[in-house]
Formats: C-alpha cells, sequence, structure tokens
C-alpha cells in the first residue's frame, strides 16, 4: 500500500482563490506590511516570497526591511505607526529577531485586530475560547488542508508532536475546537511510538528530520508532516526533508509530501488571514465602533 499524497498546492490555490474574491469585495484592497530586521538569508528569501504572493491574489504587500542594529524601541515605534495607520490591514514582524529585541514585547504591540500571525495574547485566548479570529498561519493552513481533502477531524484520535507556539500548541486548540480527541507529545514525552502509534491522524511537528518511522504510525492514518530541516545531500547539496520517514508512506493512509504539503498551506492562510483582518477593520468601521485596539 502507498499513502494517498495530500499536496498543497491544490489546496493553496482554493484557499487563495477565496482569498482574492473576498479581497475584491472589499471598498479598499488589502494591505499586509511585513517587518523584517536584518538580513538573514532564510528570512529574505521567506518575506519576499510573501510579499510576492500577496501581489498574485490582489493585495498590497510591502516589505518594511529595517537593519539588524534596529533597536527595540525604533521597531515598537515602526509598530505603533503601521497600527495607527488605516490603510495597513495586516502586521507581520518575521521572525526571528536579533537577539538585542525582546519578541514578545514586539509580539504584544502589534494591533490584535492586525495580527495576521495570529501571535498576540488576545488572539491566542480567544483561540483557546473557541472564539478564533485571527489563528496561526501553519496551523490553520493545516486545518483548510484537511477540510480540502475530506479528511474527517471529529471525533478521531489525533496525536500532535511538538507542542512550540507556532505550531503545536495552536494546531491542538484547532482540533480541539473541531472535536478531535488531541494529544500533544513533546521531547519529554515517555514512550513515544506507543503514543503516536494511537493516532487515526498524526502530526509531526517537531523539527527532527526521519522522526516518525513506520512503526510509530498506525496502518492507515492521516499522517501530517510540518517538519522542514535541511539535511545534506549527494554532491554536497543540501535539500528539505520533514520530520516523517519516506518508508512511512507504506504504513499510512494519506501523507503529506516535503516539500510541496503544508509549506505552500502556510502562506495562502497568512494572505487568508489579511483579508479576515481588512473585513474586520472594515466591518468595525462601517458599525461605528471606532478606534481599533492598541
Ligand atoms: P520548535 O523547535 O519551536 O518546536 C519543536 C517541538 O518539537 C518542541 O515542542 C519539542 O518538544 C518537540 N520535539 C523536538 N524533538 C522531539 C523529539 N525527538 N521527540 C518528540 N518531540 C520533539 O519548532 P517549530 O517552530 O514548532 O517547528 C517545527 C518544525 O516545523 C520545524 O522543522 C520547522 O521548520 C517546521 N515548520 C514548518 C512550517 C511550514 O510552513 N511547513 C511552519 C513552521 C514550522
Amino acid at each position: 500500500m502507498t499513502a494517498r499524497v495530500l499536496a498543497g498546492p491544490p489546496a493553496a490555490e482554493v484557499l487563495l482563490q477565496d482569498a482574492a474574491a473576498r479581497a475584491s469585495r472589499l471598498p479598499a484592497q488589502p494591505s499586509l506590511v511585513i517587518v523584517r530586521v536584518g538580513d538573514d538569508p532564510a528570512s529574505v528569501s521567506y518575506v519576499r516570497g510573501k510579499a510576492r504572493k500577496a501581489g498574485e491574489v490582489g493585495l498590497r504587500g510591502t516589505v518594511h526591511a529595517l537593519p539588524e542594529a534596529t533597536s527595540q524601541a525604533d521597531l515598537l515605534a515602526v509598530i505603533d505607526s503601521l497600527n495607527r495607520d488605516d490603510d495597513v490591514n495586516g502586521i507581520l514582524v518575521q521572525l526571528p529577531l536579533p537577539a538585542h529585541i525582546a519578541e514578545m514585547a514586539v509580539l504584544h504591540a502589534i494591533d490584535p485586530r492586525k495580527d495576521v500571525d495570529g501571535f498576540h495574547p488576545l488572539n491566542v485566548g480567544e483561540l483557546w475560547a473557541a472564539r478564533p479570529a485571527l489563528t496561526p498561519c501553519t496551523p490553520a493552513g493545516i486545518m483548510f488542508l484537511l477540510k480540502h481533502y475530506g479528511i474527517a477531524v471529529a471525533g478521531v484520535r489525533a496525536v500532535i508532536v511538538g507542542r512550540s507556539h507556532l505550531v503545536g500548541r495552536p494546531l491542538a486548540a484547532l482540533l480541539l475546537n473541531a472535536d478531535a480527541t488531541v494529544t500533544v507529545a513533546h521531547s519529554r514525552t515517555h514512550g513515544l511510538p506507543s503514543v503516536t502509534r494511537e493516532a487515526d491522524l498524526l502530526i509531526a511537528a517537531a523539527g527532527c528530520p526521519g522522526l516518525i518511522t513506520p512503526e510509530m504510525v498506525k496502518p492507515g492514518a492521516t499522517v501530517i508532516d510540518v517538519g522542514i530541516n535541511r539535511v545534506p545531500g549527494a554532491g554536497g547539496r543540501s535539500h528539505l526533508v520533514g520530520d516523517v520517514h519516506p518508508d512511512v508512506s507504506g504504513v499510512a493512509g494519506a501523507l503529506t509530501p516535503v516539500p510541496g504539503g503544508v509549506g505552500p498551506m502556510t502562506v495562502a492562510q497568512l494572505l487568508a488571514n489579511t483579508v479576515r483582518a481588512a473585513e474586520l477593520q472594515h466591518h468595525l468601521r462601517s458599525e461605528g465602533a471606532g478606534e481599533l485596539v492598541r
């Protein structure tokens, strides 16, 4: 048996088309500003890709690049001015930030209604209270992918390997809100294989190449590989692999590839979140609800 391949791009395309259609119904073109501090090559390339994709679906994507030496106070001043700018609907601060800047102080400073990454404590709280507004892009993108491929979530036993604020925790909340029975495993979990073998839906988000091997997977399970790991390949060239060993495709019922699985969903969801943020803001203004939260 070979697992059904749950490719990201077709699902991402549906999500993007929906975002573009909703954007076209808004009174103004939704606008996303991505703030980047420093010149980390991976961040430069991620940010460029996000801004380009925004343009492709009719959003205005702008990169606000700041030098590595930018102080925390100066970065907070930039965020404050973006919060106040009615022409900006979404603000994303590309992580990681340089070591001299406290990440949490910056994430807390973003207007929660412009927080397209969903990392502000207000949005985190709303998610856990089952009233999600803006939810982190990778977990929300995974939920869309599951829906797109008709994979049932309600009532199933879901196991997430990884408990980060970026992926594992918010995905646990989303799956719980969708009526799954959720277990979150992590680096201190005892007997990981016996935990993962219980999963009808197994999500690997640990950042460990090949961590999930065939004997850790229940036959027929759906396996979502979130991991993106750069490993050395033949001829001195590196390549990307996930957290799931390739042999798992002989046991699982369905599996996301790496690359081309969860990755494209993350970018598509960011743009969907930007449109959602714009809808929320226009709605509030048209209701005369006054200032957005600062
Ligand atoms: P992280 O390092 O913040 O968290 C990793 C989590 O995995 C931790 O909770 C840790 O306890 C757990 N873990 C690590 N080793 C483990 C082990 N051997 N057994 C069990 N649990 C273990 O990482 P993150 O930001 O959540 O990212 C996880 C992976 O997902 C990385 O490879 C990252 O590149 C990738 N990622 C992909 C996307 C995407 O769009 N596809 C988005 C975000 C992150």
